[in-house]
């Protein structure tokens, strides 16, 4: 354990603290131990594999951010690595930063640093966002027409960001002319702290209510915070009536903001609001077809595979996956296999496979465990006494199989797809409050494994 990595996560725990719910973090963020923090490489220990697939699944990214924002790098710059107490130290392979981002980030001339990367064309398209980004190419094609203001939302890594960049680089590109302003609800926050501290508001003003377009991203940023809503909400006013097309971004619907003025959650849905899901297997594939090909790398098939059915939730894993394989294949001399992907991706694969989990196998360990029988998990019986056990084995299928909702609901005698959701909730509230709940969860995840 090294000071650093000490002091570093002490910072970090501070910001995760307040970004997560209390449960989620007392149960998954608490009990994990710094070791150390080397070429922009931080290294968490957990208690076991189970815990490295949740929160590979669920925290890696606001683990990341919060270890930059301590460490004061951008979040693209840290590498996070999760390792299992007592599981000998896998070589270590150092993630290549990101990619080369091609031109710098300043997007076009009139774009106040919209990302160069982030066009349409990058952007690979699938069931779970096809809806989105048809609206941004709407919006990106006819600006405060029909869709304004557009509100997107949806989990970390899952491409927020980059339809919003990308809808901000057309509009550059068909109006040389418009003013596009693309700003975090982070940075709108402190600059207008900043405003107000140095009697700037008339320039901040003159700022942000007289763009073409602004693209707000991460706005449920503001939850909570009045001043800056108030000052948004004028902002909103003014564009509006001045029809300039505004995007929004958020990690949930406007609704579900809490902190967030009743006026704004109505003004948010004045428009159009679409969610990014998690991509299926087809897309991650796709996507990761996609960034090899940009870089003219040769990935075969079955790895691709392979890493997408590893990798479920988190786009920018995938990138970091593939950006480790070529660095892996690199310094080894070694074409990218599937052998060399389980190497080089060790540290970060939530579950190594070893052998195939199905649910079958987790309804057989879950009744076990509970003295039921596995018929009794997928009988319509509503007995207490099933219930959770059931809820249990459903929530494991989820972390463990690469099932969708709908299959896994088949498997339980054909539940709807909505009932699966509830129980993943369930068990995930549960487990975060309570520790005998967990402690069970988690031997019977590595009971399936074995
Ligand atoms: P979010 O803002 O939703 O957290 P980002 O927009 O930052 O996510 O996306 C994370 C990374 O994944 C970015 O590098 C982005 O280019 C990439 N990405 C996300 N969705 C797609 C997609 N559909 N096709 C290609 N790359 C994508
Ligand atoms: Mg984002």
């Amino acid at each position: 354990m090294t000071d650093q990595a000490v002091s570093l996560w002490a910072k970090a725990r501070g910001t995760l603290g307040e970004v997560l719910n209390e449960g989620a973090f007392t149960a998954w963020i608490a009990p994990a131990t710094p070791i150390s923090f080397e070429d922009n490489v931080f290294v968490l220990e957990v208690s076991s594999r189970f815990f490295r697939t949740y929160i590979t699944n669920h925290h890696l990214d606001e683990i990341r951010s919060a270890l930059a924002l301590a460490a004061g790098l951008g979040s693209e710059q840290v590498t996070v690595e999760l390792r299992v107490a007592a599981e000998s130290p896998a070589q270590a392979v150092q993630q290549v930063a990101e990619e080369p981002a091609g031109p710098p980030a300043r997007g076009a001339p009139r774009a106040r640093s919209v990302n160069a990367h982030y066009i349409f064309n990058r952007f690979v398209v699938g069931a779970s966002n096809k809806q989105a980004y048809a609206r941004a190419i709407a919006v990106a094609n006819a600006p405060a027409k029909e869709y304004n203001p557009l509100f997107i939302y949806g989990g970390v890594g899952l491409g927020k960001t980059h339809l919003m960049h990308a809808i901000g680089h057309e509009i550059a590109r068909q109006q040389p002319a418009a003013k596009i302003c693309f700003i975090t609800g982070e940075k709108f926050t402190n600059e207008l702290i900043d405003a107000i501290q140095n009697r700037r508001m008339a320039r901040f003003r003159s700022i942000y209510r007289r763009v073409d377009v602004l693209l707000i991203d991460d706005v449920h940023f503001l939850a909570g915070k009045e001043s800056t809503q108030e000052e948004f909400f004028h902002t909103f006013n003014d564009l509006y009536d001045n029809h300039s097309q505004i995007v929004l971004t958020s990690d949930r619907g406007p609704k579900e903001i809490r902190g967030l003025e009743e006026r704004l959650v109505s003004r948010f849905e004045w428009g159009v609001v679409d969610d990014v899901g998690p991509p299926d297997l087809e897309l991650r594939m796709a996507i990761l077809g996609h960034r090899a090909a940009e870089r003219a790398i040769q990935l075969p098939q079955d790895v691709r595979a392979y890493v997408a059915r590893n990798i479920k939730y988190n786009i920018r894993e995938l990138e970091g996956a593939l950006n480790r394989m070529v660095a892996f294949a690199k310094v080894e001399g070694r074409p990218i296999t599937v052998e060399l992907a389980q190497e080089a991706l060790r540290t970060i694969l939530p579950a190594e496979r070893g052998k195939q989990i199905t649910i079958d196998l987790i309804q057989r360990k879950v009744a076990e465990h509970f003295s039921l029988r596995a018929l009794d998990l997928k009988m319509k019986k509503r007995t207490k006494s099933v219930v959770l056990p059931r809820q249990v084995a459903m929530f494991l299928s989820r972390e463990l199989t690469d099932r969708s909702l709908p299959e896994i609901g088949d498997y339980f005698g054909g539940r709807d797809h909505s009932t699966v959701i509830h129980a993943c909730r369930t068990v995930t509230n549960r487990i975060a409050a309570d520790e005998t709940l967990r402690d069970t969860v988690e031997k019977l995840a590595e009971d399936i494994r074995e």
